[in-house]
């Protein structure tokens, strides 16, 4: 089974520059895809798994039935009818495509509704809604700051604002994960340039929450700008699923930018950025991703409406997320399993190599439990995973079949005894 480690699935390597410039493109990108296409002769390829239909947790995948464990659906909205029926609605009213960019004529009615209702519930003056999550935050970081300008990030943030922050042209510095002393020290580097500080709210390979009340007052002390990435923390974090801010208790203005998705809890797809109004229009102006790209189809806006609807009528499901998160934490401690600092629905269980995480991956799936592995470069070299995530409609016997097949699998692999 773990004939084919997550190394050699590894396509990066880089041929010399003799072989760049000699080689024929096909033979060139295939002596690149090697080490892929014979894990797919093989049938041990990991990624890609072909969902074919799904009801609820449950998932037809490849010709069989899995329990999803790894989907970002943290609140169990897909497929729900009332956003079903808002899709329909919107197709109904304005087509399946967008009539171009937002600043011509791609805006609908639904988008400024869907703006208000996001600035509403992030406690924000307005918002903007881009086409993805990961739009949303390579256009604003490249417009908010520049060449001549400093960023300072996680270590462990997301590649979406990594990429964002290259691709600014300021100078861009990280701290290691959610150490507030490097986070001043480099702060003190500044030398008076425009600052912007970023953060994933909840990390996605982590599953742990960042001490955002300290970096917030390192930020007011230091004049920077505040970033956070809620992309994880929507609808699962604070008593109402409204995001970090309710789960810390945070003043309204306490983030300057907030950052979030509507592809895991609101079950849809887009991006979006809440913040002062002043700040929302500059980027309708300037970030790229917005002005040069078709609008979000208002197909996922009318369905991000229906799904915060959803949400705030039925508050019980982020309760009942937490009860599931801590059924499965408590399990997977009681079998011994390490899941590092998560304290989430995203839970990674650290498998040590890359050929171990392969082969628990490819057990747990042919025992029907759908899991993803997670190795470089998403995750330090040293620090190969499963991640598997918990969603609020998954319900007790899922999970005792989850951890039954992980305790299995786990053994079999020596990851537990
Ligand atoms: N930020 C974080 C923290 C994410 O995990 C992701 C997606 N996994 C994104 C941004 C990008 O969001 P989207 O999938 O909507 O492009």
């Amino acid at each position: 089974l773990a004939s084919v480690s997550a190394s050699e699935l590894d396509s990066s390597t880089d041929p010399s520059e003799g072989d760049r410039i000699a080689e024929d493109p096909i033979s060139y990108f295939t002596r690149l895809n090697r080490k892929v296409n014979t894990a797919k002769e093989q049938g041990v390829y990991p990624f890609e798994p072909e969902i074919s239909a799904h009801d609820g947790v449950w998932v037809q995948c490849e010709g069989k039935r899995m329990l999803m464990l790894a989907s970002y659906e943290y609140l169990g909205l897909l497929g729900h009818d009332e956003l079903d029926r808002a899709a329909e609605a919107a197709i109904l009213d304005f087509g399946t495509g967008h009539h171009g960019s937002r600043l011509l004529t791609g805006t609908t009615s639904n988008h400024c509704d869907l703006e208000f209702r996001l600035a509403h519930w992030m406690r924000a003056d307005d918002a903007i809604v881009f086409s993805s999550g990961y739009v949303a935050n390579l256009a604003t970081i490249s417009a908010l700051v520049g060449p001549g300008d400093y960023i300072v990030g996680d270590n462990l943030n997301h590649a979406s604002i990594v990429d964002g922050c290259r691709m600014s042209g300021a100078e861009f510095k990280e701290f290691k994960h959610n150490d507030m002393d490097e986070l001043v020290s480099l702060l003190l580097e500044s030398g008076g340039r425009r600052t912007l500080v970023v953060v994933d709210a909840i990390f996605s390979m982590e599953g742990d929450i960042v001490d955002l009340p300290s970096v917030i007052e390192i930020c007011k002390k230091n004049k920077a700008l505040l970033m956070v990435d809620e992309a994880h923390s929507m609808g699962v974090l604070g008593k109402t699923g409204a995001g970090i801010q309710e789960h810390f208790g945070l003043a309204a203005d306490d983030i300057d930018i907030k950052m979030g998705t509507l592809s895991k809890s609101l079950a849809g797809s887009g991006g979006f950025v809440a913040a002062n109004s002043q700040i929302i229009t500059y980027l309708r102006h300037h970030a790229r991703g917005y002005i040069f790209s078709g609008a979000l189809p208002s197909v996922y806006a009318n369905v991000a409406i229906a799904a915060l609807e959803v949400l705030r009528r039925e508050p019980s499901r982020v309760e009942q997320i937490w009860k599931n998160v801590e059924y499965y934490h408590a399990g997977l401690k009681r079998l011994g399993f390490d899941t590092g600092a998560s304290e989430t629905p995203i839970v990674p269980i650290m498998t040590r190599t890359n050929d171990v995480t392969m082969a628990f991956t490819q057990l747990c799936r042919s025992e029907g439990l759908l899991v993803v592995p997670v190795c470089y470069p998403a995750v330090p070299m040293d620090s190969p995973r499963l991640r598997t995530c918990i969603t609020s409609t998954h319900q007790q016997s899922d999970l005792d079949f989850a951890l039954d097949v992980l305790a299995r699998a786990g053994r079999q692999c020596g990851i537990i005894h």
